[in-house]
């Protein structure tokens, strides 16, 4: 193999590995095609997870649309001020009623009770921090990041806002991509060695630009998460393959305190099957954990969402002999089956 194609290649594998986002379980990326107005949702986890985070390997489509990286606040207050933890599996347990000194920030982490909490922008501590000032409570203020998180009206503003702020980054860092992996091994190949090294130039010229869009992103936009954006200008004005991704490690701060499901709905996208599943997993709780987290979610949303449209059932084309059906995951089951094995229990109904 030649010098110029190990170059390539390496320079390929270093793009792929900063094309992987480490996010929470808690994290639903939102992806949409250019001019769709449907959503689709992707989760962390699928590839490797570690106990804290999962991996999402984040290809840039041709012609995208728009990217959310959105998540749910950390911990949800249940009965009696007590916080809930929702665990990598889903499932959701029990911290006891906590005090300020109880949460401690740890690095990338919130450290609760021995408990590590990964978290992938300041900015929802720094709306935990705020509300602490203001005299709420720890669980208080939990409840008050869930309103605002499941808010669609407050969506749609965190989305206008991101558009409006990130459109050159969206523009320049695939111009930089195809620069470096198309335009100059196409200039090496075909021309001289000077129109590359002055194309090497203007490509360093990008990366000067996106470092300094970064760098006003995190002084005017996000003042929250400034300390992590300078970091990544930083990096940008360095490493190419960093500044070709800076766009999608923005769009973490920008929706760090968004939930998918207000997303959606802002966007009109109730059909979605991410917003459907969910919804089924509120109405049909499977565990008394769960349902406390049903007890707790589903007046917030209640607001904004007719739980009733999703409470539906399966499609059964390709299992016509099917009788019974999980109303919760709509897993298909036999006459003999009276409750679903993948949900703890919960009763099925007929068709
Ligand atoms: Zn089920």
């Amino acid at each position: 193999m030649s010098v110029q194609a190990e170059f390539l290649l390496i320079a390929l594998a270093l793009f792929l590995w900063e094309s992987l986002l480490w996010l929470p379980m808690r994290n639903c990326v939102l992806k949409r095609r250019w001019r769709s107005r449907h959503w689709q949702a992707r989760m962390p986890g699928h590839l490797f997870a570690t106990r804290a985070a999962g991996v999402l390997p984040l290809l840039p489509g041709p012609l995208e649309g728009g990217l959310a990286p959105c998540q749910s606040p950390a911990l949800f207050p249940g009965a009696e001020n007590v916080l809930h933890l929702e665990s990598r599996e889903g499932v959701f347990f029990n911290l006891g009623t906590l005090d300020w000194k109880n949460l401690v920030r740890d690095g990338h982490h919130l450290r609760v009770n021995g408990t590590h909490i990964r978290l992938t922008s300041p900015r929802t501590l720094a709306a935990l921090s705020h509300l602490r000032q203001r005299g709420y409570s720890v669980s208080q203020a939990f409840s008050r990041q869930w309103q605002l998180a499941l808010s669609p009206s407050r969506a749609a503003r965190e989305w206008r806002r991101w558009r409006l702020a990130s459109s050159t980054l969206r523009f320049f860092c695939p111009v930089l991509t195809v620069g470096f992996f198309v335009g100059l091994p196409l200039l090496y190949l075909y021309t001289s060695l000077l129109n590359m090294l002055l194309f090497s130039a203007w490509l360093w010229l990008l990366m000067v630009f996106i470092s300094a869009q970064l760098w006003w992103l995190g002084r005017r936009v996000y003042p929250e998460a400034r300390g992590a954006l300078r970091m990544d200008a930083l990096l940008s004005l360095l490493v190419p393959f960093h500044a070709m991704r800076a766009s999608e490690n923005a769009s973490l701060h920008a929706f760090a305190t968004t939930h998918p499901a207000a997303l959606l709905l802002s966007t009109g996208d109730l059909e979605n099957p991410w917003l459907a599943h969910y919804s089924r997993r509120i109405l049909f709780p499977a565990s008394p954990a769960d349902a406390a987290w049903s007890s707790f979610i589903r007046p917030l949303l209640e607001k904004h969402l007719d739980f009733a449209r999703y409470d539906t059932p399966p499609g059964r084309d390709e299992a016509e002999e099917s009788a019974r059906y999980c109303p919760r995951c709509h897993a298909l089951y036999l006459k003999t089956t009276t409750s679903c094995q993948d949900c703890h229990g919960v009763a099925l109904r007929e068709f």
